[in-house]
């Protein structure tokens, strides 16, 4: 079916590339309205391709970083729009330093939702596509945007809340995004190990078991898998895109995608909410949503 409209909610320029990248495209490709919403403009991300950290790079990152997100939403097909809040940084040390003043995590809850809903409104998405509660990785703005998705995704259709933000709108189902599965890197790893050649993301695998032990696969958790093969050039465009944060030598592109396209064609959601009736499993986005929705 296509005419519907798919809203992806991500937390920074470049995490649409990486999490359900070929599923928007695919949908856009099919005739449908895909719109990223990025939450903030990735302020304090640094440069994490060696290639792209020269003079006069870091003092124009903002901008750059505007540059990259408009190469890799055309590269998916996709329209995309900010939110206009400022990337919190991912805090590191122990303790961990307090978030910047006026960074995201720290906006009111209130305020941000406010803001998403009537960007909610005015699209009027069918799907809205966001993290689960951890985030994904416990970056504060991944565990924010997981959040404000759902505050928007239960207001929007509210008249009595945000009254000034826009005629009230219902988005039918609500989905968090799994693309990081161990069960996907093993599939990956034992390909590797019938061709008889070294499983290039050992380490990531080796995290990903330890990970599992304390937290459990989020494929427990999938309901939804996507086909999607014919999508990754594109989702490998739309990385490489934002070449600021990206390595071209790095983990993304580190198996061929024939080798992907065959052992794992698809990318993976959880159907967190939905108003309409589906089965599970599912393998559309739009399942159980007809032209009464329109
Ligand atoms: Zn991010």
């Amino acid at each position: 079916m296509s005419g519907l409209r798919l809203m992806a909610v991500h937390a920074h320029p470049d995490d649409e590339s990486s999490k359900g990248a070929a599923t928007t495209a695919k949908y856009a490709a099919e005739g449908n309205e895909v719109l990223v919403v990025t939450l903030t403009g990735g302020e304090a991300g640094s440069i994490l391709n060696p290639a792209m950290d020269t003079p006069g790079v870091l003092e124009r990152i903002h901008e750059i970083r505007r540059e990259e997100m408009a190469a890799a939403a055309a590269a998916l097909g996709v329209r995309q729009t900010w939110l206009g809040f400022v990337d919190s940084g991912l805090p590191e040390g122990d303790p961990p330093p307090p978030l910047p003043e006026g960074s995201f995590a720290l906006v009111p809850l209130e305020e941000a939702t406010e803001a998403l809903v009537r960007v909610v409104r005015e699209f009027r998405p069918h799907v809205m596509t966001t993290y689960d509660e951890t985030g994904g990785y416990p970056h504060p703005d991944h565990i924010r945007c997981y959040e404000v998705s759902v505050a928007a995704f239960e207001a929007a259709g509210d008249p009595a809340r945000f009254p000034g933000a826009g005629e009230p709108w219902t988005p039918l189902k609500l989905y968090y995004n799994h693309g990081f599965s161990l069960r996907r890197l093993e599939r990956f790893a034992e390909e590797y190990d019938r061709l008889g050649e070294p499983f290039p993301l050992q380490e990531w695998l080796d995290r990903s078991r330890k990970y599992a032990v304390e937290r459990g696969d989020v494929m427990s958790r999938v309901t939804t898998q996507i086909e999607c093969s014919e999508y990754f050039p594109q989702r490998d465009g739309a990385l490489l895109a934002h070449a600021t944060q990206i390595d071209p030598n790095g983990a993304f592109f580190a198996i061929p995608l024939d080798l992907q396209k065959r052992v794992w064609p698809t990318e993976e959601f959880e159907l967190a909410q939905t108003r309409v009736k589906t089965a599970l499993p599912e393998h559309d986005l739009f399942a159980g949503i007809g032209d009464e929705h329109r």
